[in-house]
């Protein structure tokens, strides 16, 4: 068996599949077997008012368990390790504002289990850390692929990079469209939520928050 070398300094983001399950909060949850996913994906079929045996279903369970599996990786992932090569000397000097606009997000409403689709335009202000750009998207992307609240989202993202980088400050704006809006109950399609957080010099200049507004919203 393979044991963790000490050469390894960086933390990898991804964690094996058969380590113990948590909800990505640090609490342990049942594991569940492949064959289990499978039969409540039956359960389900048979509940709608199909026929699980019927021969065009018969692969569908285990795809909905694969399916299920990508949606929600990021258990499998640790999003503030994506931070952890955050470097003094990639900033060049640089010390205003850093943006990202429009990181595309796709996650799941934990109400209902159906998607919200959208945006996420981030920014922070460095101190002494800067990270790789798409490193930020990862963080989102952890993040996103659990069942979440828009609301939880926002103040999770922020505070991975307020934990990651110590910067001056983080902003972010959220805009999605939830399907459990649109598919169902009131059923409002073209909505969007939207949720935004500010810290530290964001939330003090109101000069830095405008310009940060008005990039995201251009
Ligand atoms: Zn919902």
């Amino acid at each position: 068996m393979a044991s963790t070398t000490k050469l390894d300094h960086k933390p990898s983001p991804k964690k094996p599949r058969d380590e113990a399950q948590s909800d990505g909060r640090g609490r342990a949850v049942p594991k569940v077997t492949q064959r289990e996913v499978e039969d409540a994906v039956r359960t389900l079929i048979a509940w709608a008012g199909d026929d699980p045996d019927r021969e065009a279903l018969h692969g569908t369970p285990m795809r909905v368990a694969e399916a299920f599996s990508e949606y929600f990786r990021g258990y499998r992932e640790d999003a503030l390790a994506w931070l952890s090569d955050a470097d003094i000397d990639m900033a060049r000097g640089y010390d205003d504002m850093i943006m990202l606009r429009g990181v595309r997000l796709q996650s799941f409403c934990e109400h209902h289990m159906t998607p919200f689709e959208g945006k996420v335009h981030l920014a922070y202000l460095p101190d002494q850390k800067v990270v790789g750009l798409s490193r930020l998207a990862r963080v989102v992307d952890t993040l996103a692929k659990r069942l979440q609240t828009q609301e939880a989202l926002t103040e999770q993202i922020t505070s991975t990079i307020e934990q990651g980088l110590a910067p001056r400050g983080v902003a972010i704006l959220i805009e999605a469209q939830h399907q459990c809006m649109s598919l169902r109950g009131i059923k409002q399609c073209g909505v969007d939520a939207i949720t935004h957080r500010f810290t530290g010099a964001f939330e003090t200049d109101a000069s830095l928050r405008d310009r940060f507004m008005k990039l995201a919203t251009a």
